[in-house]
């Protein structure tokens, strides 16, 4: 096989996969994942759920935008749905969590219920202590497995080449071309995309790529055990808004996250039990739901940058080095939309027009905005200066 490709993707998680499945349709394509099975950290760990009313607004554009393709999936993505309805029921204490979510969701895509109409959802509520509830009409459970493996298999059926068990521990330029040195092979390509996940920080590192201040933050899931003899399966998510806690039905256990978002290094997250503790407290407090034995346990990295939006786009310090990371915790919702328009700026073709129409300023989602930030004066007036880029 050659090592010679047009593109190489680093990282065959949701973003890599998604990329890459986009680019292979014109170009040679390798993509290369450190671990023997694709999937394995992040995308492999999401709590799976698509909510046109999450994260920030571009994260909102971006993921109404991939909307049509979860809804309906090109022939032969996949077999199974993509998407099935879960509403969420979002509960408060505090009227200012509550109207910030009520800012977020148009009016027709909620209902506001009364605390004996939560609890006829979600019998177990606690109302004491409660002042409102709005159920939110269009969440949907994804079908992540079945979204990466249609991803992975375009990518194959276009003639890309999944390589795993091979991390990239060097990237150097040479001749106008990238070398990247896997532990079985040295593969080369004019442009290298940095989907790494939580090491996109250390990717970019090794190529002297600008440093974005990429900072993985751990969360916590656990598997509980429902009420005896109750089908939770016709539950809604329920959901704190004031992000203390989120109980969502998956496949007859009840999914429990504490919301935690700890600064962590890059790697195989585990669940520790103090945060485990917290999440079985909190649901106890906020519901009769009583713990007897957590059924499982994991944790992963959800990976941000500052302003919480992606970074996408060519980098500007070094020539054919392209990310595409800090999905943060909607890197699941967003892939369509996002693959697309980062398969489009990769090839410098026009947007397509669904992402065109979105009318995102320019430096929203690139690369540059971590050099020319913005910084205030001492009169008040912001100026532009230049970052520090990585040694
Ligand atoms: C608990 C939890 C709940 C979440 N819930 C949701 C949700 O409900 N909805 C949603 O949209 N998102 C959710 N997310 C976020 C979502 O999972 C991530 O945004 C998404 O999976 C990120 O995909 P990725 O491809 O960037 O990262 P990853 O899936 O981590 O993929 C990066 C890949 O790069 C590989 N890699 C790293 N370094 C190298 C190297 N040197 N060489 C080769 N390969 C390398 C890794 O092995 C890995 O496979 C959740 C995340 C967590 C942890």
């Amino acid at each position: 096989m050659s090592d010679d490709f047009d593109v190489v993707v680093i990282g065959a998680g949701m973003a890599g996969a998604s990329i890459a499945a986009h680019l292979a349709a014109t170009s040679r394509v390798g993509l290369l994942e450190m671990e023997d099975q694709p999937g394995y950290h992040s995308t492999g760990r999401s709590a799976a759920i698509f909510s046109e009313s999450y994260g920030n607004g571009l994260i909102r554009d971006l993921t109404r935008a991939s909307r049509p393709f979860f809804d309906a999936p090109p022939p032969g993505f996949t077999q199974a749905p993509l998407l099935k309805l879960r509403r969420v029921l979002h509960t408060a204490r505090d009227q200012a969590d509550l109207d910030a979510y009520l800012a977020i969701t148009p009016p027709d895509e909620r209902e506001t219920k009364s605390i004996d109409e939560a609890r006829a959802l979600v019998p177990i509520i606690r109302p004491e202590g409660l002042l409102g509830a709005v159920l939110s009409l269009r969440p949907s459970d994804i079908d992540v497995d079945a979204l990466h493996r249609g991803y992975l298999r375009r990518f194959q059926a276009n003639g890309g080449e999944l390589i795993l068990d091979s991390p990239a521990y060097g990237l150097q330029r040479l001749g106008g071309a990238w070398t990247i040195e896997t532990r079985r092979r040295r593969v080369r390509a004019p442009i290298v995309v940095n989907a790494a996940g939580a090491w996109a920080g250390e990717i970019a590192a090794l190529a002297g790529a600008v440093d974005i201040g990429l900072q993985p933050l751990k969360r916590t899931a656990i598997l509980l055990d429902p009420p005896p003899g109750v089908d939770v399966e016709r539950w809604p998510m329920l959901k704190d808004a004031g992000e203390q806690y989120y109980l969502k039905p998956d496949a007859g256990k009840l999914l429990l996250s504490p919301c935690d978002e700890a600064p962590s290094p890059p790697g195989d997250a585990q669940a520790d039990e103090m945060t485990v503790a917290i999440a079985v407290d909190r649901i106890e407090q906020a519901t009769t739901l009583e713990v007897r034995r957590v059924s499982h346990r994991w944790a992963g990295l959800r990976s941000f940058v500052a302003d919480r939006s992606p970074v996408v786009g060519f980098d500007p310090l070094q020539p054919g080095f392209f990310w595409l990371a800090a999905l943060g915790g909607y890197g699941i919702q967003t892939a369509p939309a996002l693959s697309r328009l980062a398969a489009n700026l990769l090839t410098q073709s026009p947007l397509d027009p669904d992402l065109e129409a979105l009318d995102l300023p320019p430096e929203t989602l690139s690369p540059r905005r971590f050099i020319l930030q913005p910084v205030p004066t001492a009169l008040g007036s912001p100026m532009p200066r230049l970052g520090r880029p990585s040694p």
